[in-house]
């Protein structure tokens, strides 16, 4: 590391920006220590939201105890939004009206929902990213029966699951052809509709949301493009979300173009062409084995980043190695697993179908990049040498 950093400024005070907090620690960062968030909730857990904490299973989302802050001289700000960057003067603005000054600057601060504009603003219609969305969410599940889900990506499947798992009548609908089309292509998609259905939900595919039906200022229905209503006492917009990069737009931060997905652009070790400025974890364009920067919205690479970014800040060598995307979903009963990168395949094998389990291989050339499965812990995580080696040989290829 320079010896000029002695002020390390974070901020996004989620898993992303507490995982960099900790390595840096770890890795005998000794100067002062800031972790800026604009919620007022220490940095907690978001995959639990739409599973555990959803159904009702737990209420502790926390990543670290309160005590483990101080203990470790991390200064937690909360309830504080950066504004913008003076780059030059290495100083960060904050809501409150003051300013922050760094000598590296970590922008970890996530993802917002999209929204769908122009809807009415009317009561049981909901998004989720933030506890704050949760608990809202949950608290209304309680008076309500019918439930439409507008997007059937990750967390739409997996609010599915939970709203059944509370007795709801329950549809999802999608435009794409399955659900997790994007993600995993139409032969997974198609097997993941099928596992939602067997257990009750309705799965609209092939149509999208045309607007809401409203009573009053509530929510009564949703009206799809082909002109049925569907009724619903909750409707939820699952359908992707944003870099939150808005304050960053003066700063002079590189930004990857809306169309490859938005983000803070950086080089491998989560550097940034401005001195001094990093980013990691969901907002990061991080260069990716598919050649082009690409943020990465999943759990395990926020960590993964944050240790590689901590390094690289704190001047210590790393080996290149190769990351295997990791990406779990939990719906129902099943653990669906996905790793390596679906999006670099020409073929897909579904090798395995019980039914309940599944295992699809993703290749390339005829070369492994990924493997998907159901409730197939073993065989999924058994593939990762195989990966490993040939995502190495495509990246370097790319
Ligand atoms: P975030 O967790 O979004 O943290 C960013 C923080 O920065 C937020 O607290 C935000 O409020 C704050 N912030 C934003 N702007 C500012 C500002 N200007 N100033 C100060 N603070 C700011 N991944 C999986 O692999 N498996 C799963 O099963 C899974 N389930 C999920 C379920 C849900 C409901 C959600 C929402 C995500 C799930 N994920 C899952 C994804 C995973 O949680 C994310 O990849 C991870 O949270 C990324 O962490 P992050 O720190 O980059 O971003």
């Amino acid at each position: 590391m320079s010896s000029s950093v002695e002020r390390v400024l974070i901020v996004g005070a989620g898993l992303a920006g507490l995982r960099t907090a900790e390595e840096l620690r770890r890795g005998g960062y000794a100067g002062q220590l800031t972790l800026l968030g604009d919620e007022n909730r220490a940095p907690y857990d978001r995959p639990p939201l739409s599973k555990q904490y959803m159904r009702g299973d737990t209420d502790d989302t926390a990543l670290r105890p309160a005590e483990f802050y101080p203990e470790h001289d991390i200064r937690l700000r909360l309830g504080v939004a950066a504004t913008g960057v003076d780059t030059a003067a290495r100083q960060v603005h904050l809501s409150d009206g003051t300013d922050l000054g760094y000598d590296a600057l970590v922008i970890a601060t996530g993802l917002r929902p999209r929204r769908i504009p122009g809807l009415p603003d009317v009561s049981g219609v909901h998004v989720l990213r933030s506890h704050a969305d949760a608990a809202a969410l949950r608290e209304h599940l309680g008076n309500a029966r019918r439930a439409v889900i507008v997007g059937a990506g990750f967390i739409g499947c997996e609010l599915a699951a939970s709203f059944r798992a509370g007795g709801l009548d329950v549809t999802i609908v999608e435009p794409q052809p399955t659900p997790l089309f994007a993600a995993l292509g139409a032969e997974i998609g198609a097997l993941v509709a099928r596992l939602h259905e067997a257990e009750g939900v309705t799965v609209r595919c092939g149509v999208g949301m045309e607007s809401l039906v409203t009573e009053g200022d509530s929510v009564s229905g949703v009206r799809l493009a082909d002109g049925s209503v569907l009724d619903a006492d909750l409707v939820v917009i699952g359908i992707g979300s944003l870099p939150v990069t808005a304050w960053l737009e003066d700063s002079g931060i590189p930004l990857a173009e809306r169309a490859d997905g938005g983000g803070v652009l950086t080089d491998r070790t989560g550097q940034t062409s401005v001195p001094g400025v990093w980013a990691v974890g969901d907002v990061a364009a991080w260069p990716h084995a598919t050649g082009r920067n690409k943020r990465v919205e999943h759990w395990t690479n926020a960590g993964e980043q944050a240790q590689i970014l901590a390094a690289a800040l704190l001047g210590i060598d790393q080996a290149a190695e190769v990351q295997v995307p990791y990406v779990w979903s939990d719906q129902y009963d099943m653990k669906i697993q996905v790793l390596g990168l679906p999006a670099l395949a020409d073929e897909i094998v579904v090798v395995e179908d019980k039914g309940r389990k599944f295992l699809a291989h993703y290749r390339r050339a005829g070369e492994l990049v990924a493997v998907v499965g159901a409730s197939m812990v073993g065989k999924v995580m058994k593939a990762r040498a195989e990966l490993a080696a040939n995502l190495q040989q495509h990246a370097n290829i790319g």
